[in-house]
């Protein structure tokens, strides 16, 4: 059985006050887990010096340097202490209008910089109604899926747009659905054991209570986690669930 990995998105929130709940993050983690928070990236140098355990960017620009007003690039999160960043979140596929190529690009800027990469997908409520979601999301994963793809630097994460921050989570036999027809798209694309390597995480609305039925599910590697990762009393349970 592969390794669970929980990882924490906060999105933009937190501070330099708010770096305590990684210190309490830390001093609870159970060795059988993997866990990382991408964290805003002004407190990357700042968390990475504290958490004890990978600390990410939620973003990455495609080139190394170069006229791009506001944006970081793979060397610079390097730099600052990332280990990983989240790429292709639905928060930037749909505010920033990110594309399937963008987040493939990104993705193999991290992997030339060997930083990790979470690589998110998932469908709207309006495609999973007209019974699209599968063809949606595993179009998504194909178009996205970097050069070089393998589990050794990239998780892949279903999170379907409609849970995401809204307590709505996915259903333990949809999230079981979906993955397994992520785990075929990735077997066509790479083969059996490239795509076996690669752990698929769910996320949307993951919470200390609905966690470990998410977590436990078949093919269910992890989970991303975003307000429940801004503090330890909330993620921490989720990290123990995943353990258990
Ligand atoms: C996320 O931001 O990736 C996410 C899953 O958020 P939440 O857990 O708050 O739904």
């Amino acid at each position: 059985m592969r390794r669970k990995f929980v990882a924490g998105n906060w999105k933009m929130n937190g501070s330099l006050a708010a770096l305590a709940e990684l210190e309490a993050i830390a001093a609870a983690i159970d060795p059988r887990v993997d866990v990382a928070v991408a964290v805003p990236a002004t407190l990357i140098h700042a968390a990475n010096a504290r958490a004890g355990f990978p600390i990410g960017a939620q973003d990455v620009h495609a080139a190394d340097s170069g006229a791009h007003t506001g944006c970081l690039s793979a060397p610079m999160i390097a730099e600052a202490g990332a280990a990983f960043a989240i790429v292709g979140h639905s928060e930037r596929r749909q505010g920033q209008h990110e594309t399937d190529a963008d987040v493939k690009a990104k993705a193999e800027a991290l992997h030339r910089h060997r930083l990790d990469a979470i690589l998110c997908v998932g469908e709207t409520l309006d495609q999973r109604e007209a019974g699209q979601a599968e063809a949606v999301v595993t179009a998504q994963v194909l178009a996205s899926l970097p050069e070089g793809a393998a589990g050794d630097w990239l998780a892949i994460a279903y999170e379907p747009i409609w849970a995401i921050g809204t307590g709505k989570v996915a259903t333990v036999a949809d999230v079981e659905t979906m993955h397994a027809a992520i785990c075929s798209a990735l077997v066509e694309a790479l083969g059996q054991e490239a795509a076996d390597a690669i752990r698929l995480l769910y996320g949307g609305s993951v919470t200390a209570e609905n966690a470990a039925g998410l977590l436990h599910a078949a093919e269910v590697d992890g989970a991303l986690v975003g307000g429940a990762s801004l503090t330890a009393a909330k993620f921490v349970p989720i990290i123990k669930a995943a353990a258990g």
